[in-house]
């Protein structure tokens, strides 16, 4: 499983994460937190956050294609 981190510097707070995936980050402040990797993954990993705030922590790059 890749577990996700938010990028505090790239994150503008706009809360588009938690909007879309609840169970995967909130918000703490004016900046998004990672609660659930798993659930990130889900929800689309780092396609999640238009600010490309959502980065992977282990670098790990799979290319999955999601059924949509
Ligand atoms: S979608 Fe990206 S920029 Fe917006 S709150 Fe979430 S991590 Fe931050």
């Amino acid at each position: 499983m890749k577990e996700y981190t938010i990028n505090k510097e790239k994150c503008v707070g706009c809360g588009t994460c938690a909007a879309i995936c609840p169970e995967g980050s909130e918000m703490e402040g004016d900046k998004a937190k990672i609660i659930s990797s798993a659930k990130i993954e889900e929800c689309g990993g780092e396609e999640l956050c238009p600010y490309e705030a959502i980065e992977q922590i282990n670098g790990v790059e799979l290319e999955e294609d999601n059924d949509e």
